[in-house]
């Protein structure tokens, strides 16, 4: 007798078992009324849907001198959370320029928060960047953590937990459950194991797939800068389950592909606007996980910038826009149909198993 998570993960198991337990008399008309019924769930159950993870590139300049365009960005993830299917908003570090100011972590503030006006609400969490520490690796960032630590997040489910200025929250999308480890800034040099605290959360969360998202890992060319070696070699390279690493910091724009130690493919992105017009002219990444087209859509796009049109413009140069091709069941493991589908299943399997049942007894 095969498993109901066995019939949820293969479509068409439930065809085949309720064939099986129909009485060999009746088996033709079964098969044909279940095909019939079957078919349309099965193809329900297999069209993933597809969701979107925004990152928000070093905000600095923006909480600086233009908080508006800060706003502009998280205000439009507010109003766009349902059409692009958002699951998760990342803040790469560098949230102000100067971490003496309260003025501007009250513009970062201003900002970040209006992602709480969300429903439901929408996970999202930060790491902090060298100004948010007054250029101090390894001092416990106190205004950071005033604002964007733990107390902010108190009673919210996603929120995972935090050590020193790092942090982690998990997010459902597609059908996977995901976790986000946002880094302290240059974590070798951070009081205390950061390290050992970050394995800590990934061996908690066996096979989850990871991104490690963190204010300085990759140089614009030429691999990855001190901070990142560390990184990768610590946290990266040994667990399987992180697959993508989000940076900012280094002024640009850079897309890595390594193999980690399991032979796995990481997806190492670097994205910063900040040397843009305005402080970056309110460029943001979306990464659209797509698994029927088995790519991570990578765009850039601004909803301040209206030079392409009151919708926003997209960057489109290949450093910006391009596809990342991954086979998510491999990568990432295999997906659970969303709830719905899985009743719809279920409502399914009782109906034909008693009709089944019927055709035996009417046969015998
Ligand atoms: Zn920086």
């Amino acid at each position: 007798m095969r498993t109901f998570k066995q019939v949820v993960c293969c479509r068409f198991t439930v065809v085949v078992t309720l064939v099986e337990m129909a009485s060999a008399g009746r088996a033709v008309v079964a098969t044909a009324l279940i095909m019939l019924l079957g078919l349309p769930l099965a193809a329900r159950a297999a069209s993933p849907s597809t969701f979107t993870v925004v990152a928000l590139p070093d905000t600095q300049y923006y909480s600086a001198s233009y908080p508006y365009i800060f706003t502009s960005q998280t205000q439009w993830i507010v109003n766009n959370q349902t059409s692009q299917n958002i699951a998760f908003v990342a803040q790469q570090g560098d949230l102000v320029d100067d971490a003496k100011q309260p003025y501007q972590w009250t513009n970062a503030d201003n900002a970040m928060y209006l992602l709480d006006n969300t429903s439901p609400r929408l996970p999202w969490g930060t790491c902090p960047g060298n100004h948010d520490m007054n250029q101090s690796p390894g001092a416990f960032a106190k205004a950071y953590d005033q604002n964007f630590g733990p107390s902010h997040f108190t009673g919210l489910s996603w929120y995972g937990g935090s050590y020193q200025n790092s942090s982690y929250q998990t997010f459902d999308a597609g059908g996977r459950q995901y976790l986000m480890l946002d880094l302290q800034y240059y974590p070798t040099y951070a009081h205390g194991d950061v390290f050992g605290w970050a394995q800590g959360v990934i061996d908690s969360h066996p096979g989850m797939p990871t991104i490690i998202n963190t204010h300085d890992y990759l140089l614009t060319q030429d691999g990855r800068s001190d901070s990142g070696e560390a990184i990768w070699d610590s946290l990266v390279y040994p667990n399987e389950q992180v697959f993508a690493v989000f940076c900012g910091h280094m002024h640009g724009e850079c897309t890595q592909i390594s193999t980690d130690a399991a032979g796995k493919s990481v997806f190492e992105l670097l994205a910063d606007f900040q040397e843009g017009p305005n402080g970056g002219n309110g460029y943001l990444r979306l990464y659209q996980f797509d698994e029927a087209d088995s790519a991570i859509h990578v765009k850039t796009y601004s909803p301040y910038d209206t030079s392409g049109g009151t919708g926003g413009t997209y960057m489109t140069d290949a450093d910006s826009q391009f596809d990342l091709a991954i086979d998510f069941d491999d990568r990432l493991g295999a997906a659970v149909p969303e709830p719905s589908t899985i009743a719809l299943l279920g409502i399914a399997a009782v109906s034909l198993v008693a009709y089944a049942w019927r055709c035996r007894a009417r046969a015998s």
